[in-house]
This record gives C-alpha cells, sequence and structure tokens, in this order.
C-alpha cells in the first residue's frame, strides 16, 4: 500500500520502504503505515551535539534522540538537520562559523556513512536519494538567523551549502524579527532588515519559519512573504492558553491559508497548560539587554532555554525544562522506535503519558 502522509511530516509522494522488523513478527498497522508513508521529521537537534561529541549516528547511539537504525525503524525518511546558534553566539560574533561548522559536521556523517545519509537540497532528488528505504535523507534548516548577520549575501552561500528553511529567531530578538519568549519586542514585528532577509529567503528558494517569533512577527511575515512559510516546530496555543511560543488558532489557520504547514510538537509546555504557564516568560522586560549581561549568564541563555536569566519569569522557562522536558524527551526516544514519527519536529509526549524512566541521561542540550 502506498500513503502520502501529511500529519507530523510533509510528503508529496510515497514510495515503498523496506520493513525493518524482526523476522518472525509481523508489522503492527502502524509500522506499516511508518514504513510506507513518507515521514519528514522538521526539527532534530543533531548537528550541535555532533560539535560537542561527534558520534556514529549510522550505529546504534541511544545516547542521543537521533540515530539511522532508531530512524528507519521508526520510519523516518527525511530528518532536517536544525543548523543552531545561539543569542549567546550571535552576540559574540561567532554564530556564522558556527553554522557553517555543523554544515561540515553533517557532511561528514554523509560522507562517512554515504548508503546510510545524503544530503537532500531538493524534492525531485528525493525517489532518487532514499533508494526505496535505504538512506535517511538529511536535509538543512537553520535555527535562528543570526548566521546571516547583517549580510544578506550570505543568504545565497547557506542556500548552496543546502539551508532550505530558517527559522528568523530564536528565544531573543535579533536583527531580523522579535522572539515570542523576548519581552522587549524590538522592532514591534519584523525588523526593516528583517523584510529584505524574507525577500531574499523568497527568492532563492529558502523556507521561512515562523516557530519561535512574537505573534506579530508572525503576521509580519505572513503579510510579506509571497511564499507558503512554515512553522517548523510549534504547538498549537488552543492548549496552552497565553503561550506564545505556540501559534493561536488565527495565526495556524493564516498559515495554512498560505499554503504552509504547521509541524507538531509534543515537548510537555506545548501541549500541557500547567507546563506551559510555567515556561512563558511572565515578566516586563529587563532594564538592559542579554548582550549586556556578563558572559556566564549568556551562557547559560544558550544552554538551558536561551532566555535572560536575569528575571523571575525566565529562570521559570529554564526551571520548567530540566525538570520535565528532558525526562519526556529522554523517555520517548528510549521506549520507541516510533520515536521519530512522533518527534516530527521537535520530540516527546507528556511526562505524565511517559515516565522518566530509571537511569535515562539528562541532556543539557535540549532546546524548544
Ligand atoms: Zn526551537
Amino acid at each position: 500500500m502506498r500513503i502520502a502522509v501529511l500529519a507530523l511530516a510533509v510528503a508529496a509522494v510515497a514510495l515503498s520502504s523496506p520493513l525493518i522488523a524482526q523476522a518472525d513478527q509481523p508489522l503492527s498497522a502502524g509500522q506499516r503505515f511508518a514504513q510506507d508513508a513518507i515521514i519528514v521529521d522538521t526539527h532534530i537537534d543533531a548537528p550541535s551535539l555532533l560539535l560537542r561529541n561527534w558520534n556514529d549516528l549510522g550505529l546504534d547511539t541511544p545516547k542521543v534522540e537521533f540515530d539511522y537504525p532508531r530512524a528507519r525503524q521508526g520510519g523516518l525518511d527525511v530528518a532536517f538537520m536544525s543548523i543552531y546558534t545561539s543569542p549567546a553566539e550571535d552576540a559574540a560574533g561567532t554564530a556564522t562559523q558556527t553554522a557553517h561548522t555543523q554544515i561540515d559536521a553533517v557532511e561528514a556523517m554523509v560522507g562517512r556513512r554515504p548508503d546510510q545519509f545524503a544530503v537532500l537540497r531538493s524534492p525531485k532528488d528525493l525517489e532518487r536519494l532514499h533508494q526505496r528505504g535505504q538512506r535517511v535523507l538529511l536535509a538543512l534548516g537553520m535555527e535562528n538567523g543570526a548566521p546571516i548577520g547583517d549580510d544578506l549575501s550570505r543568504l545565497k552561500l547557506f542556500h548552496a551549502r543546502g539551508v532550505r528553511y530558517i527559522t528568523l529567531a530564536h528565544s531573543e530578538d535579533n536583527r531580523i524579527s522579535d522572539s515570542s519568549y523576548d519581552m522587549h519586542r524590538k522592532w514591534k514585528g519584523l525588523s526593516p532588515f528583517g523584510e529584505q532577509v524574507v525577500d531574499e529567503m523568497n527568492r532563492l528558494g529558502i523556507m521561512v519559519d515562523v516557530s519561535h517569533l512574537s505573534d506579530d512577527a508572525v503576521r509580519d511575515v505572513l503579510a510579506r512573504s509571497k511564499a507558503p512559510v512554515i512553522a517548523s516546530h510549534s504547538g498549537l496555543r488552543h492548549f496552552t492558553p497565553g503561550f506564545e511560543r505556540n501559534l493561536s488558532d488565527e495565526l495556524a489557520k493564516a498559515v495554512a491559508a498560505k499554503g504552509g504547514v504547521v509541524q507538531v510538537v509534543f515537548g510537555n509546555a506545548f501541549v500541557d497548560p500547567a507546563s506551559a504557564a510555567d515556561t512563558q516568560p511572565i515578566s516586563t522586560p529587563a532594564p538592559s539587554s542579554n548582550r549586556n549581561r556578563p558572559r556566564r549568564a549568556r551562557a547559560a541563555t544558550s544552554r538551558a532555554a536561551k532566555t535572560n536569566s536575569t528575571t523571575p519569569g525566565r529562570r521559570r522557562i529554564r526551571r520548567a525544562r530540566s525538570r520535565s522536558m528532558r525526562c519526556s524527551i529522554r523517555s520517548i526516544t528510549a521506549s520507541s522506535c516510533l520515536a521519530p514519527i512522533m518527534s516530527a519536529s521537535a520530540r516527546t509526549s507528556t511526562a505524565s503519558a511517559v515516565p522518566c524512566p530509571k537511569g535515562s541521561s539528562r541532556s543539557p542540550t535540549i532546546r524548544t
């Protein structure tokens, strides 16, 4: 049976994949579905982890969230590698170099395992590179437009290297856009430079990703972009009232009306009102910007929740993640071969549904 699916994944075609299962165990309906559909996960935080600690992701690598054996077992076909840089790296002027190095890491992974991985740059290449499910195809998505700096020509270079979407901002307002997590709202939406960035992304064929943006910025992007836009990893605010990191019904419908897609996240704060309430910033803007804070504080911003650590509300973001999201992230990855499907774009279920397994490791690098 051939199936095209649009749920957690976006697919235009369906291909037959080899059925990976124990020879003596028939596949369940869910496993057959996963193997028959083309499943695309639009946000996997592998490249930054590879830079910190290289792992051969062609082999079982249970300490991280993504590896080839689990991806194929779960039926994952296209995995967007998140080329992530933090506001701290932006402030330090190292974001561009970090982004290039993460792309280098993805290319190294493909170079070492060409039978298992290939870089996907166009939907036209999917069937040829996929090789009937033998390979997991790696597309590139950039989380945070910081590596662009103030130089639009870098967009062309990153496009040439394979970047096919850019999340305009992350946890803090940047040159391009306001962030939903940052209460300063420097631009009240998209900046003038951000408008040029959207125009150039449209011209080059890089998808504009509105995840992480403030509501005003999402509206500005929808009004400015000539092409459909995506939310690569966002939940629906209907289930988490007041949590701006998730999309309102109005904005989700507006993304759909423009031909775009919202890729759903299952992290606690994205689906559980109590976790969301404990995660969202509730304070007024701090008197000074993150860039003026001590280096140690900026690093904490990057590692934990990419948030300003000087205000009570933002401390709450970090606390919520450390005590619940990491647990659920670990547990579902460890507990299910369907994790790549369920985690399309982020990860997890709620902690109550999937308790932390005993001895599960806590990653210091979870990002949302
Ligand atoms: Zn994110």
